[in-house]
C-alpha cells in the first residue's frame, strides 16, 4: 500500500497558505500574516522576496476574472522543507540540476 508523502494536517494548524502575488501563487507565513493581507501590503514569501500585493491580486475585489496562476516552485519547495514533505528528483526546482 502505497505512503501518501503529505502529512494530514488539518488547515488551522497549517503553517502557511498561498497567496497570489505579482502573477504566481507564492506561499505566506501564517504566523506572520494572523489576517489575510490586503491590496497595498508588502508581504514576504516563502522564497525571500517581498512583493507589495496589488488589487489584481484579490480577484474578488476586481470584476475581472482572475484565472489561474502559475504555483512558485521555490515556494513550494520552502513549504515541504517546513512540514518535512519530501522533494522528489522531479520536482520543478530541480530539473535543471
Ligand atoms: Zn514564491
Amino acid at each position: 500500500m502505497p505512503v501518501n508523502p503529505i502529512p494530514d494536517v488539518p488547515w488551522r494548524q497549517r503553517l502557511f497558505v498561498w497567496q497570489r502575488a505579482d502573477n504566481r501563487n507564492h506561499a505566506i507565513r501564517k504566523a506572520d500574516y494572523p489576517l489575510p493581507p490586503r491590496p497595498g501590503e508588502d508581504v514576504d514569501v516563502l522564497c525571500g522576496r517581498t512583493i507589495t500585493l496589488a488589487v489584481e491580486d484579490f480577484p474578488a475585489l476586481t470584476e475581472v476574472p482572475g484565472g489561474s496562476h502559475p504555483t512558485c516552485w521555490e515556494c513550494e519547495a520552502e513549504w515541504r522543507k517546513a512540514e518535512g514533505i519530501p522533494i522528489d528528483r522531479n520536482h520543478p526546482t530541480r530539473r535543471n540540476t
